[in-house]
C-alpha cells in the first residue's frame, strides 16, 4: 500500500479504481447542436436499440437463472420508457440545443439524486437503475452495445495531473466516484466545482499519483486528504468503515429538510446555493436550497466554440428561474477571465490574468457581449424572481455604467413590447479590498451586495489562489478579510441593503457565528453543504458572549 497525502477538498470517502483523465476521452461531453431534431431521432433511435437489447437480456436471463433475475431487465425497460425521464431528455435537447448525449446524463443525473433521497430502500435502488439504462442509451448512442465491461462496473476515481473548471464540469458524473490530482489549490475553481457536484476530492499530492496504473484499487479520504494505493486489508476494514459512519450523519442531516435556518435565540438567516448551470438545480432542491444565491453563469460560456446566443441564454435562465418555483435566483454576468480561459472570446494572453481583463471588465469593455446577456437576463425576469449580480466591481463608475446599460436594454425592451420584471434586484459582488472599502459609496447604488470570499482573500493578501506553492501562505480567516466583510455589512446595512456571502467561506462552519454576528443575510453555499450548515446554525446561540476566535497570524 502506498499512502499519498494532499488536501480534502470535499469530504467524503471513496473506495474504486483508478482512471487517468484523458483529455481526448470518451467521456460524455456537452456540445451544442444547430439540428435539435437531429439529436431527437437519434434519441429515439438509441432507446429502440436499447429496448430490444433489454428485450434480449430478458429472455436470456429467463432461461438462465428463471423469472425472478430476469425481472431486473423488464424493470429497466419500463424505466426507459417512463415519461418523466423521456420528457427531461426531449427538454434539454430542445431548450439547450444539445447532443442527446449529454441530454440523457443530465437527466440520469437528476433522476438518480431525485430516487437516492427518497426514503424507502426500494426506490433508493432504482438510483443505480436509472445510472445503468441511460449508460445503455449513451452507448447505443455511440454506436456500441450497452453491456458494460468488468472495468465499467467499477467505480471510477479520476486521476488527473490538474483538472480545467470546464473539464471538472465535462466529466461523466455518474461514473465518477471521486477525483484526485496531482496538482491544484483548495480554493480553484475545480475544487468548487466538486463540491457543487458533492463528489470526494483531493488535490495536491504530487506527481507520485502517475506512479499508479489505469485500474488500481484506490481509496480517497476526502476529509483527511489522503489517497492509498492498493490499500490493505486493515485500511480496507476502517475505511469502509468510516465510510458507513458518513453515510449514517449525511442521512442524519434529512432531519433538517423543511426546517429553518435559525439560531437557538431566534436569529434568523436565508440559506442559498451555489450553481454553475440547469445541472445543479435538482441537488439545490433536494437539498432545500431557499434559492439560487449564485448561478455563475460564465459557465454557459464555458467548453464551446462560439458564445451562447440570447435565446439560448434566456431558455436556461428561465428554466431556472421557474424551476425554482419563485423562489430567488441570483445570476452572476459571466466572470470569464483568470482561470476561465475561453478561446472565441479572444482576449490576449496577459503576464496576470488574475489581475487583467476579466469579468465586468470585458462586459464595459465589450458592450455586445453584455447587453446580449442582459436581454436574456431581462427577459426571463418575468419567470420568476430574479436578481443580477456583477462580478468584480472596483468603482462607483463601473456601477453607474452599468445600470445605465441595464435601463438601455430595458427601455430597448419595452419598445419591442417585451415584458420585463420592474421588481429584478441589481446587486454587486464585493470580491475586490476595492469594493469593500468603498461599500459606503457603493450601497446607495444597489440593491444587494454579495461577498466573493475567494477573490476578496486572493486580493486582500495578494495571494494567488490558483498557485499552490503559495498555499500555505493563504489564509482565509485573516483578520483583514473578515474586517472587510463587517465594513460592507454594515454599510449595507446603514443603506438598507441586504448582504450575503457567495464565496467559499460562507460553507466553512468555524465561521458561521462570526458572520451571523455580522449581521448577514444570506449564506449560499454549494447544495451539500446547505443541510450542515442549518444544522450549524440551529446550534448556535447568539445570546452567549461571543467565543474569541484564534488570531490566525499571533504568534
Ligand atoms: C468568489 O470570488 O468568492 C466567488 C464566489 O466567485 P468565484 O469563485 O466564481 O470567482
Ligand atoms: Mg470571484
Amino acid at each position: 500500500m502506498i499512502t499519498l497525502k494532499g488536501k480534502g477538498v470535499y469530504g467524503g470517502i471513496a473506495i474504486g479504481r483508478i482512471a487517468f483523465f484523458r483529455r481526448r476521452g470518451v467521456d460524455v461531453r456537452r456540445h451544442t447542436v444547430s439540428d435539435p431534431q437531429a439529436e431527437l431521432d437519434r434519441f429515439m433511435r438509441a432507446k429502440k436499440q436499447a429496448l430490444r437489447e433489454l428485450k434480449e437480456l430478458y429472455e436470456k436471463a429467463l432461461r438462465d437463472i428463471g423469472e425472478s433475475g430476469a425481472r431486473i431487465f423488464e424493470i429497466h425497460g419500463m424505466m426507459l420508457e417512463d415519461d418523466d425521464y423521456n420528457d427531461s431528455v426531449v427538454n434539454t435537447i430542445r431548450v439547450e440545443k444539445v447532443n442527446a448525449e449529454y441530454a440523457v446524463s443530465t437527466a440520469a443525473e437528476n433522476f438518480s439524486m431525485v430516487f437516492s433521497s427518497m426514503d424507502d430502500p426500494y426506490m433508493k435502488e432504482r438510483a443505480a437503475d436509472i445510472r445503468d439504462i441511460s449508460n445503455r442509451l449513451v452507448m447505443a448512442l455511440a454506436g456500441k452495445k450497452g453491456d458494460r465491461s468488468e472495468a465499467d462496473e467499477k467505480e471510477r476515481i479520476v486521476c488527473a495531473d490538474d483538472l480545467a473548471p470546464s473539464e471538472t464540469m465535462q466529466l461523466d458524473r455518474d461514473k465518477v466516484a471521486a477525483f484526485v490530482t496531482a496538482e491544484g489549490s483548495v480554493n480553484s475553481h475545480t475544487a468548487i466545482l466538486a463540491r457543487t457536484m458533492g463528489i470526494p476530492a483531493v488535490i495536491a499530492v504530487g506527481k507520485e499519483l502517475f506512479e499508479a496504473k489505469d485500474g488500481v484499487e484506490v481509496i480517497v479520504d476526502g476529509f483527511t486528504g489522503n489517497v492509498y494505493l492498493s490499500p490493505d486489508q486493515k485500511t480496507m476494514t476502517a475505511m469502509r468503515a468510516r465510510m458507513e459512519e458518513d453515510r449514517k450523519a449525511k442521512a442524519l442531516l434529512q432531519k433538517y429538510k423543511g426546517m429553518d435556518n435559525v439560531t437557538l435565540d431566534g436569529t434568523r438567516i436565508d440559506v442559498f446555493a451555489n450553481i454553475q448551470g440547469l445541472r445543479e438545480v435538482g441537488a439545490a432542491l433536494l437539498n432545500d436550497a431557499g434559492g439560487i444565491g449564485l448561478f455563475r453563469s460564465e459557465f454557459l460560456y464555458l467548453d464551446r466554440s462560439d458564445f451562447p446566443d440570447e435565446e439560448e441564454q434566456f431558455q436556461v435562465y428561465k428554466t431556472v428561474l421557474q424551476s425554482m418555483g419563485g423562489k430567488k435566483v441570483v445570476i452572476r454576468t459571466l466572470d470569464i477571465g483568470a482561470d476561465k480561459q475561453v478561446g472565441y472570446f479572444n482576449l490576449e494572453k496577459e503576464q496576470n490574468p488574475a489581475m487583467g481583463m476579466r469579468a465586468i471588465r470585458i462586459c464595459l469593455t465589450r458592450p455586445e457581449i453584455f447587453r446580449t446577456q442582459l436581454r436574456a437576463l431581462l427577459r426571463a425576469s418575468v419567470f420568476g424572481t430574479l436578481a443580477i449580480m456583477f462580478p468584480m466591481i472596483t468603482s462607483v463608475e463601473e456601477v453607474l455604467s452599468i445600470r445605465e446599460t441595464v435601463e438601455e436594454v430595458r427601455k430597448e425592451l419595452e419598445k419591442k413590447r417585451i415584458a420585463t420584471s420592474p421588481d429584478t434586484e441589481l446587486g454587486i459582488m464585493i470580491e475586490t479590498p476595492a469594493a469593500a472599502v468603498i461599500s459606503d459609496l457603493l450601497a446607495p447604488l444597489v440593491d444587494f451586495f454579495s461577498v466573493g470570499t475567494n477573490d476578496l482573500t486572493q486580493y486582500t493578501l495578494a495571494l494567488d489562489r490558483q498557485n499552490q506553492s503559495v498555499a500555505p501562505f493563504f489564509d482565509p480567516h485573516h483578520e483583514a478579510v473578515l474586517r472587510l466583510i463587517a465594513l460592507a455589512a454594515e454599510n449595507a446595512h446603514r443603506h438598507g441593503k441586504w448582504i450575503g456571502i457567495c464565496g467559499e467561506l460562507g460553507s466553512d462552519p468555524e465561521l458561521t457565528e462570526t458572520f451571523l454576528r455580522m449581521g448577514i443575510d444570506e449564506l449560499s453555499v454549494s447544495p451539500a453543504y446547505i443541510l450542515p450548515l442549518r444544522d450549524q446554525i440551529r446550534n448556535t446561540d447568539l445570546s452567549d458572549p461571543p467565543q474569541k476566535r484564534k488570531e490566525p497570524n499571533a504568534t
